[in-house]
Formats: C-alpha cells, sequence, structure tokens
C-alpha cells in the first residue's frame, strides 16, 4: 500500500484546527487504497494549537506533529515537515482549509498518472483586495522575466510531491527560503489543476503586507542576481551621459564663456544621482545581507518536541 503523509504548518490555527482534521479524514477515509498520515507542524503557536495537536495524536495513530520551539514562518516550517516525511508522496496543506482536501482523490490520480509534483493553482481568488491581486501579478510577472527558472502563478503551497520532489527540497538547506521558487528550481514532471480557492473558515490570516513585501524581496534575490547587473548597466548609462554632458559643458564654456550658474540644475541633478546610489547600494545590500544570513549556516529551524523520529 503506498504512504502518502500530508503537511499542515500550523501557526494559532486552534479555531480551524478540528474542522480541518474532520474534513479531511472524510476524504482520506474515502481513498482505501493509501495509508495516510498527517504531520502537523506547530510553527510555535501561542494558542491551544499544541494541546490541540496533542489531543489528536493521542485519539489517532496516523497524526504525528513536530513542534518548533518558536514562530519561525510557514516556509522553515514546511522543510521541517519534509525533513519528517516517510511517504511515497507528501501533500501540503494550509491549515484553515483554503486548500480543500476534496481535491486530493483527483491529486492522487495525476501523481498515479506519472507526474511528481501535482499543484493546485487558483481559478479565483475570493475575499481579497483588489491591490493584492494586482500586486500580486505584477510581481509574477515582474519575476518570470528576471528569474532563469519559470516560477508558477497563482499557484500556492497546496500540492502534491512524489518522494523524489521531497528529497530534492530537503537538500536544499537554506535559511531564506523561497519554497514557492524552488519547486520549479528542483524540476519534475508538473501538473496543474484548477480550485476554487475559499476564504478561510475561521481564525485570522498570518500575512500582512509587510510580510509579504519581505517574500517578495526573497523571492527574486534568492533566484535571480538580475537586479545587480541591471544596477550596473544603469550605472554605465549613467556615467555615460554625464560624461556627453561634461564635454558639453566644457565646450560651451570654451567657445562662449561662463554664465549664470546653473545653479538648479546642478542640485537636481546631484539629489537624483544620489537617489540613484542609494537605490543601488541598497539593492547590493540586500545580496551581502543574504550571504551574511546564509553564512552563518544556522539551522533553517529548531524542534522543540515531536511524535516522530526524523529520517
Ligand atoms: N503559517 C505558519 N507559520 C507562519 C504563518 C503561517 O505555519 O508564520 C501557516 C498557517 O497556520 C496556515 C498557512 O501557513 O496553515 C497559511 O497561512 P495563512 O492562512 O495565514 O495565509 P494566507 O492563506 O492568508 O496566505
Ligand atoms: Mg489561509
Amino acid at each position: 500500500m503506498k504512504q502518502i503523509d500530508i503537511l499542515v504548518p500550523c501557526y494559532n490555527e486552534e479555531a480551524v484546527l478540528p474542522q480541518f482534521y474532520e474534513r479531511t479524514c472524510a476524504v482520506i477515509d474515502s481513498l482505501p487504497d493509501y495509508a495516510f498520515t498527517f504531520i502537523f507542524v506547530n510553527d510555535g503557536s501561542r494558542d491551544r494549537t499544541l494541546p490541540i495537536l496533542r489531543q489528536l495524536h493521542e485519539k489517532d495513530a496516523r497524526v504525528a506533529y513536530v513542534s518548533l520551539s518558536r514562530n519561525f514562518g510557514k516556509e522553515a516550517a514546511m522543510l521541517a515537515g519534509m525533513d519528517y516525511a516517510e511517504g511515497d508522496a507528501l501533500v501540503i496543506m494550509d491549515a484553515d482549509l483554503q486548500d480543500p482536501p476534496e481535491l486530493l482523490p483527483d491529486m492522487i490520480a495525476w501523481w498515479e498518472k506519472g507526474y511528481r509534483d501535482v499543484s493546485a493553482r487558483r481559478r479565483h481568488r475570493e475575499g481579497e483586495t483588489f491591490f493584492k491581486k494586482w500586486s500580486s501579478h505584477v510581481y509574477y510577472r515582474l519575476l518570470k522575466k528576471l528569474s532563469p527558472v519559470p516560477v508558477q502563478e497563482d499557484v500556492g503551497d497546496f500540492r502534491l510531491l512524489d518522494k523524489r520532489c521531497v528529497k530534492a527540497l530537503c537538500s536544499l538547506r537554506e535559511c531564506q527560503r523561497y519554497t514557492k521558487g524552488l519547486f520549479c528550481w528542483i524540476g519534475f514532471e508538473k501538473k496543474e489543476i484548477l480550485f476554487d480557492r475559499p476564504p478561510r473558515a475561521a481564525g485570522k490570516t498570518k500575512w500582512n503586507y509587510w510580510k509579504l513585501f519581505n517574500l517578495a524581496i526573497d523571492g527574486i534575490t534568492s533566484f535571480t542576481t538580475a537586479p545587480l547587473r541591471i544596477a550596473a548597466f544603469a550605472g554605465c548609462f549613467f556615467a555615460f551621459v554625464a560624461a556627453i554632458y561634461l564635454i558639453f559643458i566644457v565646450l560651451r564654456t570654451l567657445l562662449y564663456g561662463e554664465d549664470v550658474p546653473g545653479y538648479p540644475s546642478l542640485i537636481s541633478l546631484i539629489l537624483f544621482i544620489g537617489g540613484v546610489q542609494f537605490t543601488f547600494m541598497g539593492i547590493l545590500g540586500e545580496y551581502v545581507g543574504r550571504i551574511y544570513n546564509e553564512s552563518k549556516g544556522r539551522p533553517p529551524y529548531i524542534v522543540g518536541e515531536s511524535t516522530k523520529e526524523k529520517k
């Protein structure tokens, strides 16, 4: 019998966990040809998430949990779950029922047909602001242009991964993870199925614009050094324009002598060049910061307690 693990990162999900468990169990009970196990990763929740997980584990032998020592973020929580997964396939699902478990049979069917990475693509994005949809669209277009590996748009972390993919993902140990990009980076045969993403069943979203913005920067800096190249090209361009302007000014002064001092043009040019320099220094800093963070070689997460042995 093939074994399928269901990986669920949970951060303050007391309001939805029982519902999630009930609904997912109903689905997996209808698939008797597979042995399912749950791997819940408690990402340093401050509510009753961990006690609920302990209860579920006592009640149901299929439930395992890994509890991180503090909140490490969803990216690290997913890696922790993958490190503990032993099945032939792994399904990553959010705890808030935004990833409907009813899609499981379909995903498994495609996996059986030979696809190694079956992801669910959002058909519509309900319950999200116009600004969020628009900014995400623009961001993915930009990332696709800049990055050498194609990143899937409108595809979240909800997917079924073959054990080969899981092994590949576990071998990538970077701390500032952008898992969405890593899924594409590892390759393998991919299949996208469409679904309508419902709003959160209960509880509150853990994301805010600041976190999303940071993830977006991680996405770019971990997959492409194109901004550095753009900065270099732009630097050359400004230097070239400045050189031509210099020649022009010298010639004009030689031919016509000095007239009114060009204070406004001078100050605006200084401000402009200064702004450009700061921007490029910031870009450079982003990459240096990444090197610094990764060079410390810290593990991406620390486990507090778990019911499972690491494989
Ligand atoms: N999550 C996590 N650690 C965090 C933030 C979120 O493990 O620091 C989990 C959360 O419990 C949920 C999933 O990641 O299962 C998606 O989070 P959420 O629903 O808040 O994000 P959204 O769907 O709004 O993008
Ligand atoms: Mg959600």
